[in-house]
């Protein structure tokens, strides 16, 4: 691996490999007999929510996008009914372009406003088709990392009350830091509806390389730096408590 390449897409996936594996051992790990994920195929609540991407994300979601043409163009059609449907929802629509101008750099208190407001609205992803996740194989790690402990009607009714399982390991803040310290990506975040307009628009492509160790190097950083973050939080939290 040491003096081979590695794209942004081939990187993504990597990062979505351990994801996916990491998640799987701290649901394998919850009490037995104890919590059992709710989550069933076909539930689609939490695609209602506010989702947002590293721009590496963004970079997969189009690439996928872009080799299936029949999907391109269903999301084409959801992706404008999406616009409309915020365009209807003058609050909304400020806080969304508030957000895109601080390229996601929002404070936790204006986070949660926005989230508030986006699923008071009940605007499906554009990627939610026929009550399943059109991009599964790509999925943003937020949609990746949401399992729930609770009833699943709780997620439909209220989205603070739902339990999680707890699986919350901050891949995107991974993502983030791989994408810009390996292929000059923006450290920012996305709306997922945009993804793909954001991809086309800063030629976030597979051509773009990075040494394997240099990857390996910084995804390992990335993620001693979120645990770190993930610390002081609940350090934060504590103390408040
Ligand atoms: S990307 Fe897929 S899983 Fe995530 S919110 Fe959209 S439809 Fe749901």
């Amino acid at each position: 691996l040491d003096t081979q390449c590695l794209s942004v897409l081939e990187t993504s996936a990597l990062l979505r490999e351990d994801a996916d594996r990491r998640i799987r051992g701290r649901i394998e790990a919850l009490p037995e007999g104890g919590a059992e994920v709710s989550c069933r195929s076909g539930c689609h609540a939490c695609c209602y929510q506010l989702v947002v991407v590293s721009p590496m994300e963004a970079c997969a979601i189009a690439a996928y996008v872009e080799t299936h043409p029949d999907l391109a163009e269903a999301v084409a059609d959801r992706l404008g009914a999406w616009q409309a449907r915020v365009s209807e929802e003058e609050t909304l629509s400020r806080m969304l372009e508030q957000f895109e101008a601080d390229g996601g750099c929002v404070t936790s208190e204006q986070g949660g406003l926005l989230e508030q407001e986006y699923w008071k609205a009940q605007i499906p992803c554009p990627f939610l088709e026929e009550g399943r996740c059109a991009v599964y194989p790509v999925r943003p790690f937020a949609c990746r990392e949401h399992y729930v402990l609770s009833d699943p009607a709780t997620c439909s009714r209220d989205p603070d009350a739902v339990v999680p399982a707890g699986t919350r390991l901050e891949f995107r803040a991974v993502a983030e830091w791989v994408g810009s310290h390996c292929f000059n990506l923006e450290e920012r975040l996305v709306l997922l509806p945009q993804a793909i307009a954001y991809a086309q628009s800063h030629l976030l492509n597979e051509t773009c390389e990075a040494p394997a160790d240099q990857v390996q190097d910084s995804i390992a950083e990335g993620q001693r730096r979120s645990r770190r973050a993930l610390a002081l939080l609940l350090l934060a939290t504590r103390s408040r408590d």
